[in-house]
């Protein structure tokens, strides 16, 4: 076993390219996406937690429909992206359903990662999926994200998700074996770098614009994707999977690049929190609430006295004991309005105020970071 043995990462994320999936002709490699749902089935069996994040639609859609990719339109592409995403999950889900693993279709704009009220909602999805051991198979909802507003690569999609999820590895599939000194493809000197503890200018000037005949991204979002993830905490390899199995292989050693993370991602979200300058509003806390954060758990909205700013879902707001310290920081699962109107109560009584279910907890415990001063 290699350094990388995948056994030390409990939730992963695996971004699958455009170039494995779909030979030129447009046609789904299905013999190697079911060696892939072998090693996804073997991993879960294992006890980790895997989330798949694939391209190929409109690769595949284009060749449904005819499309040719390179004078394509925009909208062209979207539409390819429409007809090969039913394709591609449905070749998921009975590749996985050989495993008896159910997979779930996960369609993802920008905004549903950079906007923290979004990003709360595809997370705590994400999370039920997680806990109900699907796999979720995740793309960029091609149809409706623009030039101005999408990813267009799925790289970085992936590295979103890694850390929406808290994922502790992101595995980027595709074409390459890792970061060379040069693209190999050019260069008889190109040498294949192992390990990256830190992303600097020099790192970025390696990565190059190295591209694949099929997929969209480069060496260049893969390093990106790489940045994203290593800020929240999550290692992310590079890898290739132009192989059988190559999840396995890369637990039995293959040659891939790694970027080590040196926070864990519990400990990046934290420091992310406490640093966050835009604080929208105040949650001042009884002692039992104190004391049951400082125990871990969530807050509930019982353990609340007193709500005050203006804020809404998805915001950061400060945490106050009944002296008016300030003991930490979280995200606000209710607006300030909400919030107000549930302080005090019982969880089973948050219906009734509001209207309608709601969410049992007032600031998530992966959500807030407790200062050591009180
Ligand atoms: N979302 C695109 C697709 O499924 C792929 C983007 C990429 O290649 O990274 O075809």
């Amino acid at each position: 076993m290699s350094e990388l043995a995948l056994s030390k990462y409990r939730r992963l994320v695996v971004k699958v390219g455009s170039s494995l999936l779909v030979d030129d002709t447009g046609h789904l490699n299905r013999s190697w996406l079911q060696k892939l749902a072998d090693d996804v089935a073997d991993l879960a069996t294992a006890g980790h937690e895997i989330l798949v994040v694939s391209s190929g639609a409109v690769a595949i859609g284009s060749s449904v429909l005819g499309i040719n990719k390179q004078r394509a339109r925009l909208e062209d592409l979207q539409a390819a992206a429409a007809a090969g995403q039913v394709q591609l999950v449905h070749a998921y889900q009975e590749c996985l359903g050989l495993h008896n693993i159910v997979a779930a279709q996960v369609l993802l704009t920008p905004d549903d990662t950079e906007d923290r009220r979004r990003f709360l909602n595809a997370r705590r999805t994400l999370e039920k999926l997680l806990e109900r051991s699907v796999v979720p198979v995740i793309n960029e909802n091609d149809t409706v994200a623009t030039i101005e507003i999408r990813y267009g690569d799925n790289d970085r999609l992936a590295a979103r998700i890694a850390q929406l999820v808290m994922a502790d590895a992101l595995i980027l599939l595709s074409d390459v074996d890792g970061l060379y000194t040069a693209d190999p493809g050019s260069s008889d000197a190109a040498e294949h770098i192992p390990v990256v503890t830190s992303i600097n200018p020099e790192t970025l000037a390696m990565a190059g614009e190295t591209r694949s005949a099929v997929g969209t991204g480069g060496m260049a979002t893969k390093v990106q994707a790489a940045s994203i993830a290593m800020h929240a905490g999550c290692s992310t390899v590079i890898a290739s999977g132009v192989i059988p199995n190559p999840l396995r292989a890369l637990d039995d050693g293959a040659r891939c690049t790694i970027f080590h993370a040196s926070a864990t991602p519990a400990a990046a979200r934290k420091q992310w929190l406490a640093g966050v300058l835009e604080v929208r509003g105040e949650l001042q806390l009884d002692d039992g609430a104190v004391k049951a954060l400082r125990d871990g758990n969530s807050l509930l909205p019982v353990g609340v006295v007193a709500v005050s700013g203006n804020f809404r879902r998805g915001d950061v707001v400060s945490l106050k004991n009944v002296s008016g310290i300030d003991i930490g920081r979280g995200l606000a699962e209710y607006s300030e309005e909400e919030a107000t109107r549930l302080a005090g109560l019982q969880s089973d009584q948050i219906e009734e105020a509001l209207g309608y279910r709601g969410r049992a907890v007032m600031v998530h415990r992966d959500e807030l970071v407790l200062f050591d001063n009180d």
